[in-house]
């Protein structure tokens, strides 16, 4: 449970290892988040059952039907981490494009938008965090400067970690 606040809404994000992040705006009481969360009850059941299905092979398959299911859900998920981390950055960008990659998870243009990969929306919390993190920072620092990276830490200041086990996957971060 995070508390915020600047968020204006109850926000609950389920990740595929079956982290569930709830959000809350500062003075909510601890009832009207229960209450929240059993409305949503259903809904969390139905994404763990859903990402119990993609155990195992999936992140390197390569399939449009796939893309196509998740890409909508991806775009919802990766902008409400965006929002949740531009709260504290507050930098300016222009899109999101959620893509269909063989071989990247994200990255950021010179026009400022924001590309990822549907598959972040799938990965394991803190990865996930790292690599929406990542891109958003290079808004400013559009480099791998010292810079950037303390601009990571700030957020992700186990980023390191993280990025070693991103190595061991086939896809990059540009
Ligand atoms: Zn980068």
């Amino acid at each position: 449970m995070r508390t915020s606040r600047r968020a204006k809404r109850m926000r609950l994000s389920i990740y595929c290892d079956g982290n569930l992040v709830a959000t809350r705006p500062q003075g909510l009481s601890e009832n009207s988040v229960e209450r929240f969360i059993i409305q949503k009850a259903n809904w969390i059941l139905s994404k763990l059952e859903h990402f119990k299905k993609f155990k195992g092979n999936f992140f390197f398959r390569n399939n449009k039907a796939e893309y196509l299911k998740h890409k909508e859900e991806a775009r919802k998920f990766i902008g409400n981490r965006i929002e949740h981390f531009n709260n504290f950055y507050n930098f300016q960008f222009n899109r999101i494009n959620i893509r269909n990659q063989k071989t990247r998870w994200g990255s950021c243009s010179k026009k400022g938008n924001l590309n990822f990969n549907y598959k972040v929306a799938l990965l394991p919390a803190r990865i996930a965090d790292y690599i929406i993190v990542h891109e958003l920072c290079h808004l400013k620092e559009f480099n791998h400067s010292k810079e950037f990276w303390d601009l990571v830490s700030r957020t992700a200041p186990d980023h390191r970690d993280i990025r070693k086990e991103l190595r061991n996957s086939r896809l990059n971060l540009h």
